[in-house]
C-alpha cells in the first residue's frame, strides 16, 4: 500500500476501506484519494488505479456488488471506514 499514488492527482494520502479480508489481504475494499477524493477499487487484492478516461463499467459493478457493504458503513454514520494508511 505504501508505494500506491493516486493516479489523477499524484496523492499519497491514501485512506482504506476494508469490505472483505482473505488472510491479511484485502480482498475488496476501496482506497481513497484525500487530496482529490476519488475513489478506486480494490478487486480480488488488486487495487484498481486507474484514471477517470478508464474508469467505467467495472466501478458500477463494483458499487452494484458491494452496495449493501457500503449502506452498511454509512448507516453507521461515522467515518472510519476509511483508515489512514
Ligand atoms: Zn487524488
Amino acid at each position: 500500500m505504501e508505494a500506491l499514488q493516486c493516479p489523477v492527482c499524484g496523492g499519497i494520502k491514501l485512506a482504506l476501506a476494508i469490505l472483505e479480508t482473505e488472510g491479511d489481504e484485502v480482498k475488496t475494499g476501496a482506497i481513497l484519494c484525500e487530496s482529490c477524493h476519488r475513489w478506486y477499487p480494490i478487486i480480488n487484492s488488486i487495487p484498481h488505479m486507474l484514471t477517470d478516461e478508464l474508469r467505467g463499467s467495472e466501478d458500477a459493478l463494483f458499487i452494484r456488488e458491494n452496495q449493501s457493504k457500503f449502506d452498511k458503513m454509512s448507516l453507521q454514520e461515522r467515518p472510519p471506514i476509511f483508515q489512514r494508511m
